[in-house]
């Protein structure tokens, strides 16, 4: 018998038949950046039976500094998030099944593969698909866990369907929306923190321990000492459009409007085709090798560095054009060499 998860068991809220519960549960995390990297190593060493992770990036030198489980190779190659996460992952647990998709977190996307997913834990970079989780979360009656940070602040908060609030209950009376952008920059502990944070409350979710959930929205301040929770109990809305007595779910309505999106202080603008498709990608680097450029790729993207502007196309026809923070640019430039 192996003790891999003895010290898990002795502690007594989970114990060994806590264990069996993680054994079997699958958790689904969205995003593959700060966040989802410390969230799912986490969740994969504490013995859970199945992890899905999305995310449509790849790993970047400056990801390093807190992505813990990229390494250097990884951004030299600029290896997808999801592909090198899942290599990684296989690396500390070969018991845990690891599903990974290199792909926007759209609606119709995280809801072709919600279904049999036990806890949502969101490591996004932005407001939109936490909306979407949002709305999918009530739709399915899927627990999801809230989590964002910048600098040295984070916020973290717990949502039951039919228990709890609901994020689109607290956007009037939380500062969720501002609070997307890493432009301000990080520093690790504070992402280590909202991870703890996440984690834990994710673990009783496992455990079916709904008790000890925290059911408050709980926010910090590592540099400037300050800790916050806050009870949101009252926020919830009879009228909520997306938890409420009848609800439309507005964020799931909006599945085929987002073709295009500025990611946030990376001065880079995501585009993507109408529908998916099946590129090859060997031959666009042919094609583009023979004009004015620079030309590396992959097994799963062709990046195309050309004037001040790096282009990147991954298999699926969905492109990042890096070096510019207007849409029409980016889209003069993704229709003259990929169009
Ligand atoms: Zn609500």
């Amino acid at each position: 018998m192996s003790n891999r998860y003895s010290r898990q068991e002795l502690f007594s809220s989970i114990g060994s038949e806590g264990q069996e519960k993680i054994r079997k549960k699958h958790v689904l995390i969205i995003g593959a950046g700060a966040l989802g990297t410390g969230s799912a190593e986490s969740f994969v060493r504490a013995g859970i039976g199945k992890l899905t992770i999305v995310d449509r990036d790849y790993v970047e030198w400056s990801n390093l500094q807190r992505q813990q489980l990229y390494e250097e190779e990884d951004a030299k190659q600029r290896i997808p998030k999801a592909v090198a996460a899942k290599r990684r992952l296989n690396q500390i647990n070969t018991d845990v099944e690891i599903q990974a998709f290199v792909q926007d977190a759209s609606a119709s996307e995280i809801e072709a593969f919600v279904k049999d997913v036990d806890l949502i834990v969101d490591a996004t970079d932005n407001f939109d698909t936490r909306m979407i989780l949002n709305d999918i979360s009530q739709k399915y009656q899927k627990p999801w866990i809230y989590g964002a940070c910048v600098g040295s602040y984070g916020i973290s908060y717990t949502i039951i369907p039919g228990k709890t609030p609901c994020l689109n209950c607290l956007l009037d009376s939380v500062p969720i929306g501002g609070l997307t952008c890493d432009t301000a920059g990080i520093i690790s502990p504070t992402v280590q923190m909202v991870v703890a944070y996440q984690v834990s409350e994710g673990l009783k979710i496992l455990v079916e321990d709904y008790e000890s959930l925290r059911k408050k929205l709980v926010s910090f301040d590592l540099w400037s000492n300050q800790h916050t929770s806050i009870s949101v109990d009252k926020l919830k809305k009879a009228n909520c459009p997306s938890c409420g007595q009848k609800p439309i779910y507005p964020y799931l309505d909006y599945r085929n409007q987002t073709k295009t999106a500025l990611l946030c202080g990376r001065d880079s603008v995501q585009i993507r085709p109408p529908s998916p498709v099946e590129l090859d990608l060997e031959k666009l680097a042919q094609t583009l090798s023979k004009l004015d450029g620079k030309v590396e790729r992959n097994p799963y993207l062709v990046s195309f560095i050309v004037g001040n502007h790096r282009l990147v196309m991954f298999k699926d026809g969905r492109a990042l054009i890096h070096g510019t923070k207007e849409i029409e640019v980016a889209k003069t430039l993704y229709y003259r060499y990929f169009g």
